[in-house]
């Protein structure tokens, strides 16, 4: 069984001591790839070093909607000029986060939207994080269409997991799924097609419920597909060839 973790944040301080560990006691578990998006322009040359002679890692540039005080307009030219130099997999991780009221939405959007232009430009898929925006970040989607993406822990509606759907997104499921609370994530995951889903870890966030308060890992992808597959009523084996497939496919992993 071959999964791929399309969210992981492999580059964090936290992983430092024991990054190579947790990638071969991941792949041991027959998690083979992992998707690793950057947060700041800072980051980038760091998490491309990192991970350049291993074939297995898929890296994304981007800014994050979480970390504003971080960027600067200029790192939007830095960005364009990454792009065409490196040759990412994705423009990530990049969106639109309105969880807070003071978050500066203006702002965001900006940022967000020259991204999104970037990645059109670039012909690269998006890996986006999305919190109480999805009706905006569609909005910018029509504006600005990309070629695919994931919508990374994606917590919508059903409705609007149709629309990205029909802009050739993936939806990312993990951790969340394991809690017995998760009542409404588990009935959206449960509906929606199984050729739009994606499996995430999130590391080092949002820990499955089996090692809840601890450091989160791609090592604990299979229980995120365990979950999945209960609630859907399907097979591991069904749910993580499908997955891997949607993966694959929108990162051009051969
Ligand atoms: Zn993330």
């Amino acid at each position: 069984m071959k999964l791929i973790d399309t969210h992981c944040h492999l580059d964090f301080e936290v992983f430092a001591d024991d990054r190579q560990q947790v990638m071969t006691r991941a792949q041991a578990l027959g998690v083979d790839h992992f998707v690793v998006p950057a947060v700041q322009q800072s980051s980038w040359q760091q998490l491309l070093a990192l991970f350049q002679r291993q074939d297995f890692v898929h890296v994304a540039l981007g800014m994050h909607p979480m970390f504003m005080s971080q960027h600067e307009e200029s790192h939007i030219a830095l960005l364009d000029h990454a792009l065409q130099q490196q040759r990412p997999a994705a423009v990530g991780e990049i969106g639109l986060d309105f969880y807070s009221a003071e978050s500066d939405r203006q702002a965001q959007l900006k940022l967000f939207r020259a991204q999104l232009q970037l990645a059109a430009e670039y012909e690269l898929p998006v890996i986006l994080h999305v919190r109480k925006a999805h009706d905006e970040v569609l909005q910018c989607l029509r504006d600005i269409p990309v070629v695919a993406g994931i919508v990374h822990a994606f917590n919508g509606s059903l409705q609007q997991a149709g629309h990205y759907i029909g802009m050739n997104f993936k939806l990312g499921f993990g951790g969340m799924l394991t809690y017995s609370h998760s009542t409404k994530l588990r009935h959206l995951a449960q509906q929606l097609p199984l050729e739009a889903l994606v499996l995430e870890t999130d590391a080092p966030d949002m820990t499955v419920m089996q090692y809840r308060g601890q450091r989160n890992s791609p090592e604990y992808l299979p229980y995120c597909l365990e979950a999945l597959a209960t609630v859907r009523g399907q097979s591991k084996a069904a749910i993580a060839e499908a997955t891997s497939a949607n993966a694959r496919q929108l990162l051009g992993i051969i």
